[in-house]
């Protein structure tokens, strides 16, 4: 342990993991960071932290960080350090030589929800500008890209419905597919709080959360569903609601549409609790009750996570809840609404910012000719109209010897990204594979070059949480590989000859605020003025907007969408009899490259597969045994520990770190609206491993 003395100075910044997105003071004695402390006037957390944020910042100066660009041939030969210039030439080099040789369509970028929202819009308008095409596509296609969808489509915009203060308000929470104890901490116990104030609880999940029980908190309800009958749980409980006039009617009157059609759907009896209990794996009374308490226990508000989004219907089951929420009337005040919890800290901002291969900022289609336009003028160019390719197709494409260079910040898809295999086969057949992050990564392996990316103690700029809120990002010091992630872009697309035009990352706000309405009242200096802001920030709102769709939906009127449930293709055979699905836990984040350099590592040394003793006995396998998980993809090895939390005929395990790399097992089976993979629901099966 090193004495640091005590801080000299203090940094008001935002912690770079989850999407609460808590305000902390680092607080350093000259460049070295003491010791971050979290902020009692941050709009999202009030002054709590969780040991993510508090403790897990060591990553930023670990020796593992490479600080120098790189360059190779070819990923058979060894790395060469090179400076700047060096590198960046090499990237616009390649990129160049491939957009000449086999058209503009055969480069592309994929920006990260970690990066700030100035490095986000920097990337998709290199993409667009430098690159000539919208091959651009964020990490967000593997999370919350049937959030984006689903809310846009019933309620006219892509985001959570509340702020995080609004729970307070709240008599009844629906918490589905998510367990914020491990992966929202700072938000559950916000949520706790008003639980142990009497507010009732309905959980919607497979395994048994903390959340369920947990001191002077019990419960009303655990729905342990079937993974993969998320749709036919919600269509249940509305159907309950419908059948047994339990429906907001002034509500549905005045502020949706499409009501008839969807009542008409809905009532049909094979969306019946009954009908569907063997589906589902719950008793239809249990259904049942819980639908009445959502409907008639005062303000109902639902919040859910990965658990819903990352199915073969996880757009469906969004808009579902999104049905439910309107068929109670709780949209447009405080207490209710649909809330994503978002896995990373800017999952919003990502989206927000233009990175999806349809959209320019603000969710605008790019084949609408007037939003083009707006771009258009500003960055002196002409813009494709046609979408360009998602992430899952810019795999194909490279395995097809249609798709040659790829930029990649931040986010290190051959880990993160399901069946790992073919991400393998599509990475290496890239001629360029441009990577930028703090460290070589497991994508890095398939690299030609590489540039060092910025720790959040080095950005500057704006992260956007769950709740819509914009919180400054601000540097504690210069950063420490001499360029911000930004400028690196910046400095590519220039050199391919397409000019960005920013001297700073307030210029990019400056940018975004022009040219997106929904941000028209974002400046870092408005941010540093009063601290933190929700979008939409305009003339309209100016101090932001806490609640949104309060006296008419963003699209005007609510719409109901008719949910069909669709059984998965994932089901279990009897040569892969068991599910398998996924989550966090408290102390790691993502695929561990922050938190496994930290102390954080020892508290969670290693993935483990939960599974049911009955389970376990079947197959021979004890406590603490690895054992081999086996789908119609791969296998990897894993440790099992034997939990009643998960139902017979369910397994569990985490993704942090990479020797057991879950992603081995991972199916390319997708949500049929957005290729959000279905990471949750994957047929395996499982053996006490036989070391050689
Ligand atoms: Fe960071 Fe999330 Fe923990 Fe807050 S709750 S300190 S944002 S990881």
């Amino acid at each position: 342990v090193v004495d640091l003395g005590m801080p000299n100075r203090t940094v008001l910044t935002t912690c770079a993991y989850c999407g609460v997105g808590c305000s902390f003071k680092a607080e350093l004695r000259g460049d070295q960071l003491v010791r971050m402390v979290p902020h009692k006037d941050g709009g999202a957390n009030e002054g709590h932290s969780c040991v993510k944020g508090r403790f897990a910042f060591g990553y930023a100066d670990h020796p593992d960080r490479q600080l120098s660009p790189m360059i190779r041939d070819s990923i058979d030969d060894e790395w060469r350090v090179v400076d700047w210039d060096t590198a960046l030439g090499e990237v616009a080099r390649r990129f160049s030589a491939i957009r000449n040789e086999l058209g503009q369509s055969a480069i592309g970028g994929i920006t990260s929800s970690r990066t700030t929202n100035e490095e986000v819009y920097a990337v998709q308008k290199m993409v667009r500008g430098a690159f000539g095409n919208n091959n651009v596509d964020t990490c967000a296609r593997v999370c919350h890209s049937p959030t984006g969808y689903g809310l846009n489509q019933t309620f006219g915009t892509s985001a959570g419905t509340q702020t995080f203060a609004s729970v307070e308000h709240s008599d009844v929470l629906l918490v589905i597919g998510a367990n914020p104890t491990d992966a929202h901490p700072v938000f559950a116990s916000r949520m706790k709080r008003r639980l142990r104030a009497g507010a009732k609880l309905i959980v919607a999940d497979p395994r048994r959360i903390d959340l369920v029980r947990s001191p002077h908190i019990e419960a009303a309800h655990h729905l342990q569903l079937q993974p993969g009958t998320n749709v036919a749980l919600v269509n249940a409980m509305a159907h309950v609601v419908v059948t047994e006039g339990l429906m907001d009617q002034e509500f549905l009157d005045s502020r949706c549409e499409g009501v008839e059609e969807y009542v008409e759907f809905i009532a049909s009896p094979e969306h019946s609790p009954e009908i569907l209990e063997e589906v589902i794996g719950v008793a239809a009374e249990d259904v049942r009750a819980a639908a009445r308490l959502f409907a008639t226990g005062g303000n109902g508000a639902i919040y859910y996570g990965l658990g819903v989004t990352e199915h073969s219907q996880g757009s469906t089951m969004v808009m579902g809840m999104a049905n439910l929420a309107m068929l109670t009337g709780n949209i447009g005040r405080e207490g209710v609404g649909v809330n994503p919890l978002r896995g990373q800290n800017n999952v919003q901002g990502s989206c927000d910012m233009g990175s999806f291969p349809h959209e320019l900022p603000g969710y605008r289609h790019i084949g609408t000719e007037s939003v083009r336009d707006i771009y258009e003028q500003l960055w002196g160019t002409t813009l494709d109209p046609h979408p360009g390719l998602r992430i899952p197709n810019m795999f194909d494409a490279a395995v097809r010897g249609t798709f040659r260079g790829l930029f990649v910040q931040g986010e290190d898809i051959a880990q993160s990204d399901p069946n790992t295999r073919h991400v393998e086969a599509a990475l290496t057949a890239l001629d360029c594979l441009v990577v930028q992050d703090l460290f070589l990564n497991e994508t890095a392996r398939f690299a030609h070059v590489f540039l060092p990316g910025t720790s959040f103690l080095e950005k500057d700029g704006t992260f956007t949480n769950a709740e819509r809120r914009i919180n400054r990002v601000r540097p504690t010091t210069a950063p420490r590989t001499g360029k911000h992630e930004w400028q690196v872009v910046s400095e590519i697309a220039g050199l391919m000859g397409f000019d960005m035009g920013w001297d700073n990352s307030a210029d990019i706000m400056d940018e975004i605020a022009a040219t997106t309405p929904t941000f028209a009242g974002v400046s870092h200096r408005y941010l540093d003025e009063v601290g933190s802001v929700q979008w939409p920030c305009n003339d309209n709102a100016p101090l932001g907007t806490p609640i949104m769709h309060v006296d008419g939906f963003a699209r005007g009127k609510g719409k109901l969408m008719t949910t069909s449930y669709v059984p998965t293709l994932e089901r279990s055979t009897r040569r892969y009899p068991l599910i398998l699905t996924t989550g966090r836990i408290l102390s790691q984040y993502n695929v561990g490259a922050q938190t496994r350099r930290t102390a954080n590592s020892s508290w969670h040394a290693e993935d483990l597969l939960e599974i049911h003793p009955h389970d376990a006995e079947d197959r021979g396998i004890s406590d603490g045994e690895f054992v081999e998980i086996s789908s119609r993809v791969g296998s990897t090895r894993l440790r099992a520990r034997l939990s009643d939390r998960m139902p017979v005929g369910v397994v569990y395990t985490t993704f942090h770190h990479p020797v057991s790399g879950a992603n081995v097992v991972t199916t390319e089976n997708s949500d049929w609206a957005t290729n959000c993979p279905e990471y949750k629901v994957t047929a395996v099966q499982v053996a006490l491993r036989v070391e050689a």
